[in-house]
């Protein structure tokens, strides 16, 4: 039953649903405690079969939402519709102003205000609070319509309607803020799933190309607040390495497109080995199966013997078959006055003289030959 219940309520897509589902069973409840009450208190049978009613009234429209989620927005207008009717004559019946009857009524108003949404709720709210406000206005000029009550039965019904409405608005909005903070839970896992996924390549894992281009944007024109970090990592020395896989498209056919993107993972993880995320080093998938690192060295020699090493760890990887996976690469040098443009089209050049080189090397502008592994 339980499990029953919660596959149910977990399935529930929208706030405002399991508002009313929550908000008409209380309101069942509720009403129905205050007919028990009556039938203590020995209230007339008039009073206890409208007290009654309008706990049916909440029963029906909370199974009927429950068996036709599609039909909530009706569900929703003819139960407060409903209870503005009904209202009226339960508190004729009950003893009108001096018993507890006045409290329903602000519960009834609570519900429209919390159930219904644009429009049909400011006017359905006016409607409500003129019939129920015009109601104890006709009462007060007909007294002969309304119940008299003894002294301790008026005490007795203001206490308990009190207890009863108490109790139903307290676990309504306790219910109400539950909901919504769940809700806002939900949906900021949605968003860092989103985020998640809009910065990283599925396959590789590693940032994409559009978060590439975001952070060396950062690096190249620095918003005010990343002024000051920038102005370190620019002292300690911003260098792009881009890398390619040797003769991919030949092991692709060789070994299977299945076995190319494990290579593509693999590859992946040790150029992420490679950089240290804590000085604001990344490496990200450029292309299909090329990527670019980011390195914060004092001096090129330093950054390139970086990319070098990186390189040496992938033809060092060890695959099933005697296979050796290898890559090219080029390092460039991300100084002031060379826009990035131009940076990508350099370090694109030197990774092009690496592969004529004979492949399985890196090159820079300063050091031609880097020596091959
Ligand atoms: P070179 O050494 O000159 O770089 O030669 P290459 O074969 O590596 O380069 P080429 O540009 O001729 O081929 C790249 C291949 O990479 C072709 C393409 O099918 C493959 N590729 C691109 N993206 C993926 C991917 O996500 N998975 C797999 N399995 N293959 C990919
Ligand atoms: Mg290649
Ligand atoms: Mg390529």
């Amino acid at each position: 039953m339980k499990q029953r219940f919660l596959h149910f309520w977990n399935n529930i897509d929208f706030l405002d649903d399991k508002i009313y589902y929550s908000v008409v069973a209380i309101g069942t409840v509720a009403t129905l405690m205050a007919y028990v009450m009556g039938l203590v208190q020995g209230l007339s049978l008039a009073a206890g079969l409208s007290t009654l009613l309008c706990s049916l009234w909440m029963a029906v429209l909370l199974v009927a939402g429950i068996r036709h989620p599609k039909a909530l927005p009706i569900c929703r207008i003819v139960l407060v519709v409903g209870l503005t009717i009904m209202l009226p004559p339960t508190y004729y019946a009950c003893g009108g102003m001096t018993s507890g009857m006045v409290l329903f009524y602000l519960v009834t108003l609570f519900l429209v205000a919390v159930l219904l949404q644009g429009r049909t709720r400011i006017i359905l709210f006016c409607v409500s609070l003129l019939a129920l406000g015009y109601s104890l206005h006709y009462g007060w000029y007909h007294p002969y319509l309304i119940r008299e009550l003894t002294p301790r039965q008026e005490y007795e019904d203001v206490l308990m309607t009190f207890c009863t409405t108490g109790i139903a608005l307290g676990a309504m909005t306790i219910f109400i803020l539950r909901a919504y903070n769940n809700e806002r839970q939900r949906n900021q896992e949605l968003m860092d799933q989103l985020s998640n996924l809009s910065v990283h390549d599925a396959l590789s894992g590693l940032y994409n190309r559009r978060e590439l281009f975001r952070r060396l944007d950062l690096v190249y024109k620095p918003p005010q607040q990343q002024a000051v970090r920038a102005n370190r990592l620019k002292l300690d020395g911003c260098y792009i390495a881009m890398f390619d896989i040797d003769n991919f498209k030949n092991l692709n056919d060789t070994y299977g497109h299945q076995f190319g993107d494990k290579v593509l993972a693999t590859v992946s993880k040790t150029l992420r080995e490679s950089v240290d995320p804590s000085r604001g080093e990344f490496a990200a998938r450029y292309g299909g199966e090329e990527f670019v690192c980011i390195f914060y060295a004092d001096a090129l020699d330093i950054a390139f013997e970086r990319a070098d090493a990186a390189r040496r760890a992938i033809s060092e990887l060890c695959w099933n078959s005697d296979l050796i996976v290898t890559v090219s690469g080029g390092i460039v040098s991300c100084e002031t006055g060379v826009p990035l443009d131009q940076a990508m089209h350099d370090v694109d050049m030197l990774l092009y003289k690496a592969k004529h080189a004979g492949k399985n090397c890196v090159f820079s502008v300063k050091t031609p030959d880097p020596g091959k592994g």
